[in-house]
């Protein structure tokens, strides 16, 4: 894409705000859209004038292939306010690198970054008002790419539409979760798509998370597909475990997605000088652990929910609860990550990017 020639971004405003109609005290997650959208086409082997309109259907070939064979992909970012009205977004660079690893997996072309970083920051100015300050809010904001091709053949389409939409947000999972360690169904295999974002993944896991809520758990661990005995990910999230003082998080692979709060969270341990350990975690230590009281927090890590912790898992019919540990790692990390975010602290690393 190096020769693309950059069109200039095209925009059309809203001619009255729906921000009057959202009750943001009582925000249920991604059902309510800020005024605008963005979107470009790819026809015939570029990527078209971007463009920036109110939030509306649109409409799709029933042909169009990411209906028929899933090529879609998507990205989840979050932007912050500070008490001053400055609006940011984090590492939102890793999530243009990311989307563009999950579309190669998919036989999708590139988006260019100069088109992912203006977009995102016009339409983020243009939706400010839809940020809210205060620790815990955020515009949650989604960009995401699908094949429109209007073609029943199971091909990589030749055309794609790539899209931002903004959703206000609260954080979820506000409680601690119970969790399930998976024995039967997997995510992801080796080889296959697991550190993509691809839709499918996600379709995919409905059906076992289903079946494990249903029994109280609220999420799924993934374990590896071959042996069930290495410890992944949770269907959003990336995980931690803490035994004694040292975390322990999988090492990214083909099957794990490379979370930005994860690399985030590894850091910031670093940072104070906590262990952390990126190697294999297998069930039977984790059990092993958990029974010798050695194992004194698990917690997911993502965008959505910044840090889950998770007060319990289940593993071969055996119940392990994992009791309140003084000085928790989750808290901590938990806290350091949404001041970094909210222009709260310092930011060493340079994360923070302001919109
Ligand atoms: N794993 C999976 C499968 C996910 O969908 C997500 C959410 N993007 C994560 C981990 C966490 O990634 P991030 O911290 O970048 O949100």
């Amino acid at each position: 894409m190096t020769d693309q020639k950059y069109s200039e971004l095209a925009i059309e405003k809203i001619a009255k705000t729906k921000i009057n109609d959202v009750d943001f005290d009582n925000i249920n997650f991604g059902r309510k859209f800020t005024d605008h959208m963005f979107y470009c086409d790819f026809i015939d082997g570029a990527w078209q004038q971007p463009k920036i309109v109110p939030y509306q259907p649109m409409t799709l070939e029933p042909s169009a292939r990411a209906l028929h064979y899933g090529q879609a992909v998507f990205e989840g970012m979050k932007a912050y306010k500070d008490d001053n009205g400055n609006a940011f977004l984090f590492r939102p660079e890793d999530n243009h690198r990311r989307i563009n690893i999950s579309a190669a997996r998919l036989a999708m072309p590139e988006f260019p970054k100069e088109y992912f970083m203006e977009g995102l920051t016009t339409l983020m100015k243009m939706d400010k008002d839809w940020i809210k300050p205060g620790v815990g809010n955020s515009l949650y904001v989604r960009p995401f790419m699908f094949a429109i091709d209007p073609a029943i053949a199971a091909a990589p389409s030749e055309a794609y539409r790539f899209m931002i939409i903004c959703s206000p947000a609260k954080a979820y999972y506000t409680s601690k979760i119970r969790v399930l360690f998976s024995e039967k169904y997997s995510r992801s295999a080796d080889g296959g798509v697991g550190y993509a974002k691809a839709a499918g993944n996600y379709a995919a896991q409905f059906y076992p998370t289903g079946l494990a809520q249903k029994r109280g758990y609220q999420q799924i661990i993934w374990t590896d597909a071959k042996t069930h005995e290495f410890l992944e990910e949770a269907g959003t999230m990336n995980i931690f475990f803490r035994v004694n003082d040292t975390l322990l998080t999988a090492p990214i692979s083909d099957r794990i997605l490379d979370g930005i709060t994860r690399k985030s969270v590894i850091q910031l341990a670093e940072d104070s000088n906590i262990p952390v350990e990126v190697r294999r975690v297998t069930v039977s230590e984790i059990k092993e652990a958990a029974t010798n009281g050695s194992l004194k927090e698990i917690f997911g890590a993502g965008t959505a929910a910044v840090i889950s912790p998770i007060s319990a898992f289940e593993h071969g019919g055996e119940v392990f609860e994992i009791p309140d540990t003084e000085n928790s790692y989750a808290l901590r990390l938990k806290k350091q990550l949404l001041d970094i975010q909210h222009n709260l602290s310092e930011d060493k690393h340079g994360w923070r990017y302001e919109v």
